[in-house]
């Protein structure tokens, strides 16, 4: 007897390779839909690019699946369809012959819930499929966060990424790290001095092609108004070209990274970092093989164990770390703040216009091309954001909506646990805070800044300084204890009441004008 037909619905960041982990067993007689809605771009104001890179991925998808099996695929533009959940209801609407409903695991818990709630609505079973793009699966994480070997709720990203290299074997022999330590950031994360950094290799550029042109061309039309700019887009879009760019950072920066992975300069925007992410969120590239790529360039001689440990920890920790705390947290995203934080967004978070050069760098590079590094992200907007107590939903909105490798179970985690505190200790054991000090040993922004980082208080005074002193003492009553705090209180003890009582007035100050920081 014929089969009824089942519904495969692909979601814009599940673009694996073939052999497709739920196209795989797609029949002739089953549907495959595709759908790019307005919704995913608006309900955050999303980058051009980061929407082009999302629509051009998907379309070069279709474009090796049209002819290999049923597929429905709605582009931009030209149908009155929403969301998502409008395009399934639609399309069940005028297929009611369809059996069921399968999905893999979205990155969003919203549109998790949005799913599930529709197929209620039209009384068709959906299966979720776990997405194998992950080393560890949400449940194999949570079996870990639930073993004995901490007392509390707070996980801690070293822990996990020993297990993780146990699991895996990856630069292990003999159930030992390979040469001897888990950790080589003694060795990583240098500033690169006065003289600035060598030669900067440039990384690979994919010319938009015909599909990446005609998505530029709708995303202009559909959301002119939108933050960004398209004049430099030259991300992977497909399988090919990630793997490529890959390549390309193995052989040319890789044996770099660990060394140069925190430092930042003035019309450096890429450094020696990856530019992976966004190809691996899309699932385009398998953290598997980035990983055994790598560790491959150690074992050849190609890379210093230190560089490719300091990346492998990246993608095998953090990565996986990330993502196991934002379903586990899932129901504390939308409303986190531990810190009670109430400050708007500044606009110039969408302009780049400050006077401040870390900030306006920062910003400026992100709206050019969809990416700052992470240690832009985290000690320059994010260090601010916390700094100067901007409300975290609306900082979490605009980190969502400006980097090309935005997805809610990366970024949320990374904005709201790890740069914004706002859920307490349970993501990391203190708040990253750091004054202009080290922005200034870090980069060579603040030579060419309308303030002076070692300035508390006056009109030259470092922002970051200035709020750097009045967190500690706004936040006192909850953070002293914390013994990872202790350094620096002792340092604000040894201040005067005089010196504390001027900060804090700065502070005031910078703060009711900080559209004009
Ligand atoms: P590299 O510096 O080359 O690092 C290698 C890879 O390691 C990255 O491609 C990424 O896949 C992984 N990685 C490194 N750090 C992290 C981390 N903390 N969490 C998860 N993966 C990590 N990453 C995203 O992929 N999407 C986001 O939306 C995102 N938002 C962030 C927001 C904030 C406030 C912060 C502090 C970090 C955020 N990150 C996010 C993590 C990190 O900054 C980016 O993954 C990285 O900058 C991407 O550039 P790259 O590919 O050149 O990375
Ligand atoms: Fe940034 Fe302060 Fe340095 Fe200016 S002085 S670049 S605001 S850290």
């Amino acid at each position: 007897m014929r089969q009824k037909p089942r519904l495969f619905l692909v979601l814009g960041d599940q673009l694996h390779p073939d052999p497709h982990p739920l196209l795989s067993g797609v029949t002739p007689d089953d549907f495959v839909l595709m759908a790019e809605v307005a919704e995913e771009s608006t309900h955050v104001w999303s980058h051009k690019a980061r929407t082009t890179l999302f629509l051009s991925a998907m379309r070069h998808f279709a474009a090796h699946w049209r002819n290999r099996c049923r597929l429905t695929y709605l582009l931009l533009g030209t149908h009155s369809l929403h969301s998502l959940s409008e395009v399934l209801e639609d399309f069940v609407l005028h297929h009611p012959e369809v059996s069921t409903i399968s999905v893999l695991e979205p990155g969003d818990a919203r549109l998790a819930r949005a799913l599930v709630d529709c197929a209620q609505r039209l009384q068709k079973p959906l299966t979720v499929l776990p997405d194998p793009h992950f080393l560890c699966a949400r449940d194999e994480f949570e079996h870990w966060a639930q073993r004995g070997e901490r007392s509390t709720d707070n996980l801690r990203m070293e822990f996990f990424y020993r297990w993780m290299r146990r699991r895996t074997g990856v630069l292990m022999r003999d159930d030992l790290p390979v040469g001897g330590q888990w950790n080589f950031d003694a060795e990583n994360r240098s500033g690169f001095g006065k003289n600035g950094p060598p030669p900067v290799p440039l990384p690979v550029r994919f010319v938009p092609d015909v599909i990446t042109q005609s998505v530029m061309r709708d995303v202009e039309q559909v959301f002119p108004e939108h933050p960004g700019s398209l004049a430099d887009f030259a991300w992977p879009v497909t399988p090919d070209e990630a793997r490529a760019a890959l390549h390309d950072f193995i052989v040319h920066r890789l044996p770099s990274f660990g060394q140069w992975q925190d430092a930042m300069w003035q019309g450096e925007a890429f450094l020696w970092h990856s530019l992976l992410a966004a190809a691996m969120n899309l699932k385009l590239l398998d953290p598997r093989d980035v990983i055994a790529e790598a560790e491959a360039a150690y074992l050849n001689g190609a890379a210093p164990l230190a560089a490719v440990e300091g990346f492998v920890r990246q993608i095998l920790g953090w990565r996986e770390f990330v993502r196991g705390v934002y379903w586990r947290h899932e129901s504390a995203w939308p409303t986190a703040n531990a810190l009670n934080a109430a400050q708007p967004l500044p606009q110039w978070f969408w302009t780049g216009q400050t006077g401040a050069a870390c900030l306006k760098a920062a910003i400026t590079q992100t709206l050019e091309f969809g990416y700052a590094h992470h240690i832009q992200r985290l000690m320059v907007t994010g260090n601010f954001a916390l700094l100067a107590g901007l409300h975290p939903r609306a900082v979490a909105d605009w980190y969502l909506a400006v980097y090309v490798d935005a997805i809610a179970w990366v970024e949320e985690p990374n904005t709201l646990g790890m740069a914004l505190f706002a859920i307490g200790g349970r993501m990391t054991s203190k708040p990253y805070i750091a004054s202009g000090a080290y922005i200034k040993r870090m980069s060579n922004y603040c030579k060419g800044c309308v303030y002076r980082p070692e300035a508390r208080t006056g009109p030259k005074a470092c922002p970051f300084t200035t709020l750097y002193w009045d967190f500690l003492m706004r936040h006192d009553a909850m953070l002293r204890a914390n013994p990872r705090m202790a350094m620096a209180y002792k340092n604000l003890d040894r201040l005067t009441s005089e010196e504390q009582t001027a900060i804090r007035a700065w502070a005031q100050i910078r703060l009711e004008q900080i559209d004009s920081v």
